[in-house]
């Protein structure tokens, strides 16, 4: 079955007793069991599994050609629970650039579980081989990253890791499977924050694992889940879910419209540089036209004129909001150096759009007028 036809489809069949299309959304936390605590539909408490969920996994599973998925409270809950599902000792190799959050847990949460991370240019194959020879025994990749949309190998990386017995995560939140699907270029686990995309909506919250296979690293995770408690409410699950059937189309929307804002402001007198894997120009542009199918709606770009100037630009904007988060119909802007924290990576000239489903040509007025001071 073709992707979109998955989209659909996956996780959706019609409820068994009413023919309802719509799934039913179960808030039971508790199921009736036999006197010996036998399961009768394959449930017993909402913090092990729970239909709505599952019909989520079900379809996650799917869109990402994976064996098993489990579904968390938020992306960060499931970020932690397979980083933490790592023995004691190892070191973990982690993306220069990446989401705020996987630098805050590695830095001041992963060392109290024996879990060492080492920080490197996921871009270069090379220095990853390196470290991997040094001992790693895990590497997380993000790619396109947050927010410099660098790009990285992900069938090149899969193949060191294996040669080294390293197993390989990748964080697929910017992509989605609709343009990328890492466990066919040989991931271990995908990681979403399905609070982006997947919802698409801006107003659920929600995370996945994605296992390409049924195995014991499936297992332990599945375990921490239910003993620690990240999973995801019923009704997220249902929205998520909701959100999910329309994902290929809107990427397909999401994706027409980055491309005409990159080229708008690669070629605009005050833009110093854009970051989108889709202009010829990125560095890792021939190695995301080969994994990716489109590539996203996640781009940034840097004001020439350094912060004051950044600021300036993102305090003109009318249509476009501020605000941090992405994935959701509205376009969002933000200066992300401001937005993390004590030490920010991000350049102080540098704005992350996240591109939404309005009219392109709206779009990029608002933008040609906020440069235009
Ligand atoms: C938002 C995000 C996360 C964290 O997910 P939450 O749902 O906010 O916990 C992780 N990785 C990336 C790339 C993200 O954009």
């Amino acid at each position: 079955m073709r992707f979109e036809t998955l989209a659909v489809h996956a996780g959706g069949e019609p409820d068994a007793e009413t023919g309802a299309i719509a799934p039913p959304i179960h808030l039971a936390t508790t199921f009736r069991h036999g006197p010996a605590g036998e399961r009768r539909a394959g449930f017993e408490y909402v913090r092990e599994g729970n239909p709505t969920q599952e019909r989520l996994e079900t379809a996650l599973a799917a869109l990402e050609q994976g064996a098993a998925a489990l579904a968390f409270g938020s992306g960060m809950a499931a970020m932690t629970a397979l980083l933490e599902s790592l023995p004691a000792g190892t070191t973990v190799l982690l993306p220069a650039d990446c989401y705020t959050g996987l630098r805050v847990l590695a830095d001041e949460f992963l060392p109290r579980s024996g879990i060492r991370a080492h920080r490197l240019d996921m871009s270069d194959t090379a220095a990853v081989s390196a470290a991997l020879d040094a001992g790693a025994g895990a590497v997380w990749l993000e790619t396109p990253s947050n927010p410099q949309l660098q790009v990285a190998d992900i069938a090149a990386i899969a193949a060191l890791a294996r040669a080294y017995g390293a197993r390989l995560f990748c964080d697929n939140t910017f992509a989605t499977p609709a343009l990328q699907q890492p466990l066919t270029l040989g991931a271990d686990v995908v990681m979403h924050s399905t609070t982006k995309y997947f919802g698409g909506h801006s107003d659920v919250m929600g995370g996945a694992l994605v296992f390409a296979r049924r195995d014991t690293g499936y297992e332990q995770v599945a375990h921490r889940r239910h003993v620690t408690g990240g999973v995801l409410a019923p009704f997220n699950a249902w929205l998520t879910l909701r959100g999910l059937r329309s994902l290929p189309a809107r990427m397909q929307w999401h994706c027409a419209n980055a491309r005409r804002i990159a080229e708008f402001l690669a070629a605009h007198t005050r833009v110093a540089a854009v970051n989108y894997p889709g202009l010829t120009t990125h560095a890792g542009h021939a190695v995301a036209a080969r994994q990716m199918c489109d590539f996203g709606a996640m781009l940034s770009f840097r004001v020439n004129g350094g912060r004051d100037a950044a600021l300036t630009t993102a305090g003109r904007l009318q249509l476009i909001h501020n605000a941090t988060s992405l994935g959701g119909c509205e376009t969002l802007i933000e200066h992300r150096a401001s937005v993390e924290g004590a030490n920010p990576t991000s350049p102080q000239d540098l704005l992350r759009l996240s591109v939404g489903l309005e009219h392109a040509d709206d779009l990029i007025a608002d933008l040609a007028q906020a440069l235009d001071f």
